[in-house]
């Protein structure tokens, strides 16, 4: 009698899971990607959450470094998906975890509350354009734009900048990336190049991670700060062919490391 009320209530909660694993369309994460719990190793489920938390540590970062404040935004691209991770449209120094939306190709939220930048057709023309591309942060640093107003061509004259950087060239155009159309224009200006300058407006950084590109983008402001300075007093020298041979490839561990360390105390609401 004990054993058959208990078989029976084994059956209810039984019935009741696979109802509410139905319902909540079970596995379904952010984007379509699926739970698939792997041996040792995190789910996808957990790597989308992941990646959410490393968008606002990224966020943070850029804050940190007075490269977007109060305007300016990361994204990242969301594995398996033609889907992107981009936050609604706040300072990146206030937004948290609750401000990530799922954003598709065309520039609209399908998941989430709120309204995402008027700028987002930045990102997702390049997402379009470039396979190998996962991370783009677009940034309104004040040496950058100096450079433009200038009309001082990039020149990636330090070490992290040709590691970590390379070429950037200017877009010449004035005014915000609200279109698809200019968000197309802007991937086919990019190139393969990891960022570009905005004239008297500001830059886009783009890498295969959040890490990678979130520390472009410090190495971009820093060698256009370097650039400037040099600049002043004389004229900059670029590197030679066999100087620039002897750089090791960017590698962005010790540097996020660095900078998430001063920010991931700080990423409560
Ligand atoms: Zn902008």
């Amino acid at each position: 009698m004990v054993v058959g009320k208990m078989m029976s209530s084994v059956w209810v909660i039984s019935i009741a899971l696979l109802l509410l694993c139905f319902t909540a369309q079970c596995g379904q994460g952010a984007g379509g990607a699926q739970l698939q719990e792997q041996d040792g190793t995190r789910s996808e489920l957990e790597e989308v959450d992941a990646l959410k938390e490393k968008l606002i540590i990224g966020n943070r970062i850029l804050d940190l470094n007075e490269l977007v404040s109060p305007y300016g935004h990361i994204s990242a691209r969301i594995p398996n998906s033609d889907r992107i991770f981009i936050t609604s449209a706040k300072s990146p120094g206030l937004v948290t975890v609750e401000d990530v939306l799922v954003v598709n190709l065309d520039g609209e939220v399908v998941e989430g509350e709120g309204i995402t930048y008027s700028e987002v057709h930045m990102h997702t023309g390049i997402y379009k354009a470039r396979d190998d591309v996962n991370a783009i942060a677009h940034t309104h640093s004040d040496y950058a734009v100096a450079l433009t107003i200038a009309d001082i061509p990039f020149q990636p004259s330090m070490n992290q900048a040709l590691q970590y950087i390379g070429q950037a060239k200017t877009w010449d155009r004035i005014g915000t990336i609200t279109t698809s159309e200019l968000g197309e224009q802007v991937a086919e200006f990019l190139g393969a190049d990891n960022a570009l300058l905005f004239k008297r407006h500001g830059a886009v950084i783009v890498g295969p991670t959040v890490e990678l590109t979130t520390i472009r983008a410090i190495f971009l402001e820093r060698a256009a700060k370097l650039q400037l300075l040099a600049t002043a007093v004389g004229k900059p020298v670029p590197f030679t062919s066999e100087e620039s041979s002897r750089l090791l490839p960017a590698n962005p561990s010790r540097p996020w490391q660095y900078y998430s360390s001063k920010v991931s105390q700080d990423l409560a609401p």
